[in-house]
């Protein structure tokens, strides 16, 4: 064994305790200290950490980590502080004086990982500092981000570019559990790799079993498979009503759950994820805001009852079950409207042109703008109000704003719960030569100085109505300067999404002088078409091995079936789920077909069926229980609503 892979086995005994390395794990080390940027692909729970811990640990200097997720990165740093490795995170929401102590041991005190989050990169408190930083590696987690291809495109990532040319000569691991071949190629080229340089884990989970049920009674089936799968589950949802109703559904059931969704407060969220990770209750319903950077390895059960709208996401939501490598289940009941609204999400989120353009020119009627006006206006947009005052239906209206957002046409913020945010991207000595200021911005930058302290080094939650009252504006003026403010590049702002804005960034133009370029519809369109389709492919399919398909999907070539997804299952006619038989399946459905006919009698049952009495009576016991058959005057049929 080369002494190099010994030192790497070394560091990885002496700090976290294991013996060797999983799969591909060294080989992205070697890579690394070769100096070589790298991607690389593992599944979730695959030990992407590892991967930069190790070789930071070999060299010298400090590795900066970028993750979007505040949770994720203060886990990451108390995990390798508990081994006695030096690590710092900074995100926002620290206080200035936090935000400096970190700046300053990073760059003198011997720490070992820096961990940031993608927004706080170029700022101007980060960057001055930077190249005082010795930085040794940079790791990007979650880096499909970074591709506009993806299904998780956020713009800071983009910034990470610029932050590689300020440190030339630092290799790059770049990190993601989802890829497809399209966006494989995006991450390295965004990330400005010197050279290609790929290393992928088989994505293949042998002890996950992927099960799609056409169903029009979702809860049935669900409660069947909740009593014959036992363990902790997760329940995704499309809609954060229903995580609420389906929670008290199953509550009702006497199963104990709780339910999660991005509109909860922080408090509420992270409550209900402990009770749910310490296994005090069974169940997690969900919306897919649920699982990033969950850490639970017993999940055994995962069931999505609407369809999510691309297999990237489903393959990360379903991926969450069965960490610990024990036997688990990911299932997707659909039914047949769910594939019609699926496809109905398409023209939803991508309206025709022209219906955009006319959603453009009503905009202008609701604010009576002018031809040539509106640079720089801020509106509060009431989305409901202006769909009935101007006959669009929702969510149509709403994609059609965010193309127009894309466009550059406006900016368009949707409904949040956070504060304005002001930060400025000059400094005090630019702030004082800025011409062009008007006595009321000049005003209003004053009080903002005298009123928030920090406000040069790090987004601070503002007022509008406080600033209003003690500058004596309106609202709509101290709006309006911010807004101006931003786009002369003095500060950085970020209006409350309480309210939906609509912020106009050019002057109103005639509707049919609207240009959209590719990159805001048509390819965008494209991709999320295919997406779908792919996604309505995989649950449609009943002759290709599931797991095989997903793999495929992510550019993997895979000879073998599972033999436990339900197309290989029924093809082996195997038992698909523990104590549930193929048979009693068949025959559960040839009872059905019957009774779908016309009325029997027990007798009649039991001579077409060629089955033993008391198999079939307990079956037909079932099928009461579970009212989808009746017993009326002798005969059993098929209930009105039950569908077999
Ligand atoms: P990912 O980020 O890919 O989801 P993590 O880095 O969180 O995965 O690792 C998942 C789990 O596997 C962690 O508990 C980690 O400590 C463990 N792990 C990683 N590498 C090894 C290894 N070589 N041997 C044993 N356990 C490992």
């Amino acid at each position: 064994m080369p002494d190099e892979q010994k030192d790497y086995r070394a560091i990885l005994k002496k700090y976290w305790g294991y013996d060797d390395f999983r799969a591909i794990q060294l080989p992205i080390i070697e890579s690394i200290c070769r100096g070589q940027d790298t991607l690389g692909l593992m599944p979730t729970g695959g030990g992407k950490s590892i991967t930069f811990q190790v070789p930071t640990m070999a060299m010298d200097g400090l590795c900066l980590v970028i993750t979007p997720l505040i949770a994720l990165m203060k886990d990451q740093v108390s995990n390798l502080k508990r081994r006695g490795i030096k690590a710092l995170a900074l995100y926002s929401g620290m206080r200035p004086s936090q935000m400096y102590t970190v700046l300053d041991n990073a760059m003198y005190g011997h720490y070992k990982f820096l961990y940031v989050s993608p927004e706080r990169l170029m700022t101007e408190l980060f960057l001055s500092r930077l190249g005082r930083m010795k930085i040794c590696l940079i790791a990007v987690d979650e880096s499909h981000c970074i591709s506009q291809w993806g299904y998780d495109f956020r713009p800071a990532y983009l910034q990470l570019a610029a932050i590689r040319k300020r440190l030339p000569g630092v290799p790059v691991l770049a990190l993601t559990a989802t890829a497809t071949p399209e966006v494989v190629d995006d991450i390295q080229e965004k990330l400005l790799f010197a050279k290609k340089n790929v290393y992928k884990m088989s994505f293949e989970r042998p002890n996950l079993a992927y099960i799609v049920r056409k169903t029009e009674d979702k809860y049935g089936e669900l409660l069947k498979m909740l009593r014959s799968v036992q363990g902790s589950t997760i329940l995704y949802v499309r809609n954060r009503r229903r995580t609420r109703e389906l929670c008290e559904y199953l509550q009702k059931q006497g199963f104990t759950a709780e339910f999660y969704h991005a509109g909860l407060d922080d408090i509420t969220r992270d409550a209900r994820q402990r009770r749910w990770q310490a296994g005090e209750s069974r169940i997690m319903v969900a919306t897919n805001a649920f699982g990033m950077g969950i850490d639970k390895p017993d999940v055994r059960l995962v069931v999505h009852l609407d369809l999510p709208d691309s297999l990237e996401a489903y393959f990360q939501e379903a991926g969450r079950a069965g960490r610990d490598g024990a036997q688990a289940y990911a299932f997707i009941f659909y039914s047949r409207s769910d594939v019609t609204m699926l496809k109905k999400r398409v023209s939803d989120n991508f309206p025709d042109l022209d219906a955009i353009r006319l959603v453009y020119e009503h905009l202008q009627y609701y604010y009576q703008m002018a031809m040539g006006d509106g640079q720089g206006c801020i509106r509060q947009f009431d989305l409901e109000d202006f769909c009935r005052k101007f006959h669009h239906a929702i969510l149509p209206c709403d994609g059609a704003l965010k193309i127009l957002s894309l466009a550059r046409y406006i900016e368009y913020t949707e409904e949040q719960d956070s504060g304005s945010r002001v930060v400025f991207r000059v400094t005090r000595e630019d702030l004082y030569h800025l011409r062009d200021m008007d006595a009321k911005a000049d005003k209003l930058l004053m009080c903002m100085l005298r009123n928030y302290t920090g406000i040069f080094l790090e987004q601070t939650h503002i007022s509008e109505e406080a600033m209003a009252e003690l500058t004596g504006m309106t609202r709509q003026e101290v709006c309006e300067i911010l807004i101006r403010l931003r786009m002369a590049g003095v500060i950085s702002y970020v209006p409350r999404k309480r309210t939906p804005y609509i912020i106009y960034t050019r002057a109103r133009v005639p509707m049919d002088e609207l240009r959209f370029p590719p990159s805001a519809y048509e390819d965008r369109k494209a991709r999320y078409l295919r997406r779908v389709e792919a996604m309505i492919g995989y649950v449609t399919n009943s002759s290709e091995c599931r797991s095989r398909l997903l793999l495929n999907y992510f550019g993997e070539k895979n000879d073998h079936s599972c033999q436990q997804c339900d197309v290989c299952t029924a093809k082996a006619d195997l038992p698909l789920l523990p104590g549930e038989s193929r048979d009693d399946e068949r025959l559960r459905r040839q009872v059905c077909d019957l009774l779908r006919e016309r009325k029997c009698t027990p007798n009649v049952l039991y001579d077409a069926l060629n089955t033993d009495r008391e198999r079939l009576a307990s079956l037909l016991r079932q099928l009461l229980d579970e009212e989808k058959i009746q017993w009326k005057d002798g005969y059993f049929s098929l209930n009105r609503y039950g569908r077999g």
